[in-house]
């Protein structure tokens, strides 16, 4: 039988664009080559952090590096305890072993992000730090979040890698907090193959960070003077040259996906069982990293989530199963602190699937394919329920 789409899917990163071939080559022919030589490095940090709403940025090279930098710069230090949601990439727990912290695994809400509540039971003396994750793009509830940190007097780290653009009640991700991070990996919605950057409005953190990931150094300093612990975390020209033209064409991609993620959801209106995981109330813009379904098996024969994910890669439907709650991961247990269970976070991991940004870039008939093909699937378990 023919597949639902035989049609490919966008690729992402979408094809290099003549301004960034220009820079690229201009650098190379430049022969500065790393950030303490050229230019492109600090005018892109500029650049972003203003699109953003920030008065400063500190590019690395990578969003893990983004993460420790901003938890060391705003005090955290080895022994401390930093709470970060369950259902988040592995690294927004990373970083923090990184710094020699502690993460505390705090359960999420509804709609996959960080559950203040919970943060607020999990805050402990040596709690110094909190972070939430803009989850797919979605703001988390940094009202709440704040209040949180008021009470307990946390920093508040805000892990943007994946909220390029995202607004909560009109303000920038990456205002939200005392510092937010983005990943320019290859999968994020700005990229060039890895990068990442740190943003703050404070001075102070700010040349803390410069300082941090420039082993040390001062920003008026010489080049032997380390007076600071640091390290070198530098993003290289090529990086920045890569970056620069897509703060243009982030706008109008997100506007893509935006429209994309609307025709997604009423086609899965059709769909009994297979729903948009809202985002946060308070969301003015998200950015659509990917678009989290909630799978309910019961409305497709029981069958479990990895059958459906099988059945729908068959028609040519590649959805995703997404991430482990950080509770089931093995390698963290060790470095975690009073690990509870975070149920809304693991009963994520047999219920919830994710169309993925690459597929958000393709066009409306696309996404009507989705729920063709989904109502196929469903025909066919249904017609023979799942036993085990
Ligand atoms: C991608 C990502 C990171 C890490 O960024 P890298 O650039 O891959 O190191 C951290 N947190 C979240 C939520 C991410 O999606």
């Amino acid at each position: 039988m023919t597949p639902v789409r035989t049609e490919g899917w966008p690729q992402w990163p979408p094809p290099a664009g003549e301004e960034q071939r220009e820079r690229l080559l201009r650098v190379l022919d430049s022969g500065k080559w790393g950030a303490t030589a050229g230019g492109e490095t600090e005018a892109f940090a500029a650049a972003f952090a203003h699109s953003v709403g920030a008065a400063h940025g500190v590019c690395t090279v990578n969003g893990t590096v983004a993460l420790f930098l901003a938890l060391r710069a705003l005090g955290v230090r080895p022994g401390d305890e930093v709470i970060v949601p369950a259902y988040t990439f592995v690294a927004s727990a990373t970083a923090v072993v990184l710094a020699g912290a502690t993460p505390v695994i705090a359960d999420v809400t509804a709609t996959l992000h960080l559950d203040p509540e919970a943060a607020d039971r999990l805050a402990g003396p040596r709690t110094k730090a909190v972070m939430p994750v803009h989850l797919a793009g979605a703001p988390a509830d940094m009202e709440a979040v704040g209040y949180v940190a008021e009470r307990h007097r946390l920093a508040v780290v805000e892990d943007a890698a994946q909220a390029h653009g995202a607004r909560r009640h009109e303000r920038e991700a990456g205002v939200l907090g005392d510092a937010a991070c983005f990943s320019f990996q290859s999968g994020k919605a700005m990229t060039a193959g890895e990068g990442g950057i740190v943003v703050s409005d404070d001075r102070e953190v700010y040349e803390r960070l410069w300082s941090m990931h420039n082993v040390g150094r001062r920003i008026e300093g010489a080049w032997y003077e380390h007076p600071e612990l640091g390290w070198n975390l530098r993003m290289t020209e090529f990086q920045a040259a890569l970056l620069q033209p897509q703060l243009a064409l982030l706008e109008g991609q997100l506007e893509h996906r935006a429209a994309r993620a609307t025709a997604l959801g009423r086609a899965l209106e059709e769909v009994e069982g297979l729903d948009p995981v809202p985002a946060p109330a308070g969301t003015t813009r998200h950015t659509w990293h990917f678009a989290p379904l909630r799978y309910d098996p019961p409305a497709f024969g029981g069958h479990p989530k990895g059958a459906l994910l099988a059945a729908m890669t068959a028609e040519g439907i590649p959805l995703d199963a997404g991430y482990r709650s950080l509770t089931h991961e093995p390698s963290l247990a060790p470095y975690t602190a009073r690990m509870r269970p975070c149920p809304v976070a693991e009963a994520a991991e047999d219920t919830v699937v994710w169309v993925r940004q690459p597929m958000l870039m393709a066009d409306n008939a696309a996404m009507a394919d989705i729920a063709r093909a989904a109502l196929l699937v469903q025909q066919g378990f249904r017609q023979r329920p799942f036993s085990r």
